[in-house]
C-alpha cells in the first residue's frame, strides 16, 4: 500500500489562516501588529528569493515586514550595530539575520548580539539553552513545523521510536530535542553513525534533515513508519534541474506509512512556523498570553 502524503502546503496554508486570525484579534483588542525585521547582507540570490517570500506571507497574514539590506561588504561591527539598533526598536518585535553570512562575519557574534526575545529563529544561546532544558522559549522554525507534521499523523509522540539523521544546530540537533521534550525516544544519527540503514530501520517517525539527494533507501524504512523530509538538493535528470529530498521518495512510499514530499513538505512549514514565532515574540514581548495557534 502506497502512504499517506503529508501536504505540507496545506497545512502551513491552515497555519498561516489561524495566525492570520490571531493576529486580527491583536489589532482589535491591543491596537498591536506584530513586525519582523529581516536582515539580509550581500546578493545571494537563493537568500533574496527566501527574504522576498517570507516578507510576502507575513504582509499576507497581517503583520509588518520591513528588510534592511547590507552589501556583502558590511564590516561585522556595522551589523552589529544594526541588530542592536533594531533590538531597541519598540516597532520591531521578530529579528531575522538571513544565513549564510558572508565569511568575515562571525554568526555567534550575530546570534550573541540579538535579543532573545525578538530570536524568532531560535538561534541565539539563550533559546538554544531553553529548548535544550525543557523550558519555554522560541523554537527554531524548521524543527517546529517538522513536529507539527509529525503530528499530524500521531498527535501524541510518547513513546514513538524516533530517529533524526543529522545534528545540524539549525534543523537536527534542535529537531531531537523538540522530539524528546514531546516524550518521544530519540536517536541521532549522523556521518560517524554505524549501519546508518539499521538505525533508520528501528524509526516509527524518521526525520532526514542531511542535504544528501536520496540517501535515505526505501528498505531503510520500517514499514508503516512516518517519514520527515528536511532535505532540498537540487540534482539534473533528463538534462533538466528538480528538486529531491534525502529520501528516495518513490521507494521510501511504498514502505512508509505516511511520507513528506519534496517540495511540498517541509518547507512551506518553515516559512508558516516563522509567522507563529514572530506572533509568539510580539505577545510575549507585550506580557499578553501565548496565542493559540
Ligand atoms: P548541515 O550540512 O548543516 O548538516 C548536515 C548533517 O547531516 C550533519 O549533521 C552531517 O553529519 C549529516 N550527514 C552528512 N552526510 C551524512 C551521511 N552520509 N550519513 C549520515 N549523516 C550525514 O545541513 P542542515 O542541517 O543545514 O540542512 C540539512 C538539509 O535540510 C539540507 O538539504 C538543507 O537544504 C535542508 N533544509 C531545509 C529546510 C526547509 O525549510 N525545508 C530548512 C533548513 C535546511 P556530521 O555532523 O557528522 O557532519
Amino acid at each position: 500500500m502506497s502512504a499517506k502524503i503529508i501536504d505540507g502546503r496545506a497545512i502551513a496554508a491552515d497555519l498561516r489562516h489561524r495566525v492570520a486570525g490571531e493576529v486580527a484579534r491583536l489589532r482589535q483588542d491591543h491596537q498591536l501588529t506584530p513586525g519582523l525585521a529581516v536582515v539580509l547582507v550581500g546578493n545571494d540570490p537563493a537568500s533574496e528569493v527566501y527574504v522576498r517570500s517570507k516578507a510576502k506571507q507575513l504582509v499576507a497574514a497581517g503583520m509588518h515586514s520591513t528588510e534592511h539590506k547590507r552589501p556583502a561588504a558590511i564590516s561585522e561591527a556595522d551589523l552589529l550595530r544594526l541588530v542592536e539598533s533594531l533590538n531597541g526598536d519598540a516597532a520591531v518585535h521578530g529579528i531575522l539575520v538571513q544565513l549564510p553570512l558572508p565569511k568575515h562575519i562571525d554568526p555567534r557574534k550575530v546570534f550573541d548580539t540579538l535579543d532573545p526575545a525578538k530570536d524568532v529563529d531560535g538561534f541565539t544561546p539563550l533559546n538554544a539553552g531553553r529548548l535544550a532544558t525543557g523550558l519555554p522559549g522560541l523554537v527554531p522554525c524548521t524543527p517546529l513545523g517538522c513536529a507539527i507534521l509529525a503530528k499530524t499523523i500521531h498527535p501524541s509522540l510518547e513513546g514513538l521510536e524516533a530517529v533524526v539523521v543529522g545534528r545540524s544546530n539549525i534543523v537536527g540537533r534542535p529537531l531531537a530535542q523538540v522530539l524528546v521534550n514531546d516524550n518521544a525516544t530519540v536517536t541521532i544519527a549522523h556521518s560517524r553513525t554505524r549501519d546508518l540503514a539499521g538505525v533508520c530501520r528501528r524509526a516509527d517517525l524518521l526525520v532526514a534533515a542531511v542535504g544528501q539527494a536520496e540517501l535515505i533507501r526505501g528498505d531503510w524504512i520500517k514499514p508503516g513508519a512516518t517519514v520527515i523530509d528536511v532535505g532540498i538538493n537540487r540534482v539534473m535528470h533528463d538534462g533538466k534541474s528538480r528538486l529531491v529530498g534525502d529520501v528516495a521518495f518513490d521507494a521510501a512510499k511504498e514502505v512508509a506509512g505516511a511520507i513528506t514530499p519534496v517540495p511540498g513538505g517541509v518547507g512551506p512549514m518553515t516559512i508558516a512556523c516563522l509567522l507563529v514565532n514572530t506572533l509568539r515574540a510580539a505577545c510575549a514581548i507585550h506580557g499578553l498570553p501565548p496565542p493559540s495557534v
